[in-house]
């Protein structure tokens, strides 16, 4: 077991026990949100034909050099309707936006530049060529478009749906148990006695689980008995991933710990960051499992830093259009801010735009208890070892989606 690691190296050891990753095929309507398994490429060109982008005629353009010419109107082209006719010298057929382009002409004039005459159309603006938009502009058949590890949002699922795809291969979502361990909780909504505390980090453990493309399985919390906790964990074999809060420091009664360090395997424990340094990641009975400290805010913030990007390795997600939590970015600092001795300081923030910049201001305190003080914010500063942040610095941080 390792003690006491950098973040770099915290993740490059979860990393090395990814979750098993599975593909399964699913419906369009299934794979809002979900993750591409492989690059997708277009069944068909598109546009499949030439077609109009806009109302008029479509006409030859060696017809319309000289001003208000006169051609005979031959037919009609309406998108999705049959094939029209072909237009010849002195003729123009007329054209819906979106329907094809007789053979014979090449170029559109736009209604607004005609005037119609009976069965002919006299031409009082420009023909042109750019009005068409042609076969395989946009992409060609067996073209990719949409890269592995892509997750699929609203213009993706649109672009999948142009290519031809009715059904798509998406990464199968992991199921991970969510546990959270402490004599103290009591569920949300219940009875509260004195010393009980309501059980909140498996709520924020199974948005955030989801958010990254995963299913989470929100169980009740389990009270500091080693047996209980070792018959808990024996339960959750089957689940892909196992994440719990609480019970990882120095105490006594941290008994995901203990129960880890004597039945379990421990690859590290502890992470050189403040908030959030007493997390451990390791194996029970061969499932992936990441004790996450139970301090309210430390649990998000080291899902933040560490099990988000433990699931985008495991689920070999796209760096940048695959599921993320936040965004790297260099922001000014407005008020000073304490660093960590040794420590990577995550301190929460308020970015937002001033001028040309990213801004970054601290409101309420910064106790890992205080929870409001993760909705006050949308940041985390990235303040290195024994580094304070000075009014006016510019420094890496975090912004939360
Ligand atoms: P622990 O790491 O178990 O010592 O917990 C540290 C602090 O976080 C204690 O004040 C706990 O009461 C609190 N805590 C632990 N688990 C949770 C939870 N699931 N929801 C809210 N607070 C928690
Ligand atoms: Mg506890």
């Amino acid at each position: 077991m390792e003690r006491g690691v950098t973040l770099h190296r915290a993740i490059e050891v979860a990393c090395a026990e990814p979750m098993t990753r599975r593909t399964e095929i699913v419906t369009l309507d299934e794979a809002r949100g979900r993750i591409l398994s492989d690059p997708l490429s277009s069944k068909v060109d598109d546009p499949h034909f030439d077609n109009s982008a806009m109302d008029g005629f479509a006409v030859k353009s060696s017809d319309c050099s000289s001003t208000e010419t006169r051609l005979e109107i031959i037919g009609t082209s309406q998108a999705g309707g049959d094939q029209p006719p072909s237009v010849g010298k002195g003729q123009a057929c007329r054209i819906m936006t979106g329907a094809p382009v007789p053979s014979g002409a090449d170029a559109i004039v736009m209604i607004e530049d005609t005037v119609i005459e009976g069965n002919h159309v006299v031409i009082t603006g420009p023909a042109r060529v750019e009005y068409i938009r042609h076969r395989a502009e946009n992409l060609a058949q067996g073209q990719e478009a949409l890269p592995k590890g892509t997750q699929l949002g609203a213009a993706e699922l649109a672009l999948a749906a142009t290519m031809g795809h009715g059904e798509i291969e998406v990464v199968a979502k992991p199921k991970i148990a969510i546990l959270s361990t402490g004599d103290e909780l009591v569920p949300a909504g219940s009875e509260i006695n004195s010393g009980q505390i309501y059980e909140s980090n498996s709520h924020a453990i199974s948005a955030l689980v989801e958010r990254m493309g995963c299913e989470a399985i929100r169980l009740e919390s389990v009270p500091d008995s080693l047996e209980e906790l070792q018959n808990t964990f024996d339960s959750l074999t089957e689940y892909d991933a196992i994440i719990t809060s609480g019970g990882v420091s120095m105490g006594d009664w941290d008994l995901v710990r203990k129960l880890m360090e004597d039945e379990g395997n421990i690859h590290f424990w502890r992470m050189k960051v403040r908030p959030g340094g007493p997390p451990l990641f390791g194996t029970w009975k061969g499932t992936p499992l990441i004790g996450l400290p139970g301090n309210p805010v430390s649990s998000q913030v080291v899902f933040h830093i560490l099990v988000a990007p433990w699931i985008q390795h495991s689920l070999q997600t796209h760096p940048e259009l695959g599921p993320s939590l936040s965004d790297k970015v260099r922001v000014r600092l407005k008020n000073p801010l304490r660093g960590a001795p040794e420590k990577l300081c995550l301190r929460r923030i308020k970015i937002s735009i001033e001028g040309n910049d990213l801004v970054a201001e601290s409101h309420t305190h910064q106790g890992s208890g205080n929870l409001h003080s993760m909705v006050a914010h949308n940041g985390l500063t990235l303040l290195p070892p024994d580094t304070a942040g000075k009014v006016g610095d510019v420094i890496d941080a975090l912004w939360l989606r």
